[in-house]
């Protein structure tokens, strides 16, 4: 009898800090206190900065795109307008198609390639208010669409002797034969389309072409430009934009003789002129497949 008296005695004074303890957890455990944790602390969380913390592989790098400037406000385009743009320049022939130009007081692009000949031709270009653009350093197909390597190589090669020449560095760029050329492969021209978008390059095609590389006839050569222009505007009605494909070497001779004639009709044609970097067409033949 008396150990059974102590055993109850043992388990009343058990309980008593257990049934004090409840009492204490209903009346204060609900209300916040500074000294409580929250519970949602003790979870633990997988964030980022733990796997970095903990040495794990970072994400792979994204491609650097960088954001697209703000859009400049919208030229005036309810006249047409003509982009005169002359390829592999310069020449022999480019002082000349200045002063057309100038006679003209109207301005056209360069789209040049590596002609260290004519190196102090670049900064006439550039300081006569025309546009001078990239259009590749060697101007060899097989060599600059083998790969995109190979293809910023010769851009840049080219970039950096302009920028040298002019203490300008140049984002407009034409590709020889345009981007509908047959030589390079689609994989590498979408590699190359995706790092010029990356870089914010602009490349711009044409949807006029003189054809003067294959015609020798002045005559033809005006009527190519003239007639184009004119349908092109009225087929492409939204933008009014003639972009017009000329060529400035030492075979141009017919276009030179040209040139005159071509800036005369075009505006009696109501034509006004300005260059590359106000066009908001940009005539790209092919683009980067999404
Ligand atoms: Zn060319």
């Amino acid at each position: 009898m008396r150990i059974v008296k102590i055993i109850l005695i043992s388990i009343f004074a058990l309980c008593v800090p257990f049934v004090v303890f409840l009492i204490y957890d209903a009346v204060y455990a609900s209300q916040p206190s500074p000294f409580r944790e929250d519970p949602v602390t003790d979870v633990f969380v997988w964030s980022r900065q733990d796997s970095v913390a903990l040495g794990e592989p970072d994400e792979p790098e994204k491609p650097d795109i960088p954001e697209e400037p703000p859009e400049p406000p919208l030229p005036d385009r309810s006249v047409p307008v003509a982009f005169l743009t002359f390829d592999d320049g310069p020449s022999k022939y480019t002082e000349r198609i200045l002063e057309i130009l100038e006679e003209h007081e109207v301005k056209a692009t360069f789209f040049v390639i590596d002609k260290p000949m004519y190196d102090d031709l670049y900064k006439t270009i550039y300081d006569s208010g025309n546009e001078i653009a990239l259009h590749s350093a060697s101007h060899e197909y097989k060599q600059i669409y083998g790969s995109e390597e190979a293809f910023f190589e010769d851009y840049y090669s080219l970039q950096n002797k302009i920028y040298d020449l002019i203490g300008v560095r140049l984002w407009t760029y034409r590709f020889p034969g345009g981007t509908s050329n047959t030589i390079v492969s689609r994989t590498v021209l979408n590699d190359i389309f995706v790092k010029l978008r990356a870089k914010n390059i602009k490349y711009i095609d044409w949807n006029v072409s003189s054809n003067d590389c294959n015609v020798r006839d002045s005559n033809k050569i005006i009527n190519n430009v003239v007639k184009g222009a004119k349908e092109t505007v009225k087929i492409e009605k939204n933008n009014n934009e003639a972009m017009i494909l000329l060529h400035d070497t030492n075979l141009s001779l017919p276009s030179v003789n040209a040139l005159s004639e071509i800036i005369t009709q075009l505006k009696e044609e109501g034509f006004v002129f300005d260059t590359v970097s106000n066009a908001t067409n940009l005539s790209q033949h092919r683009k980067l497949a999404e």
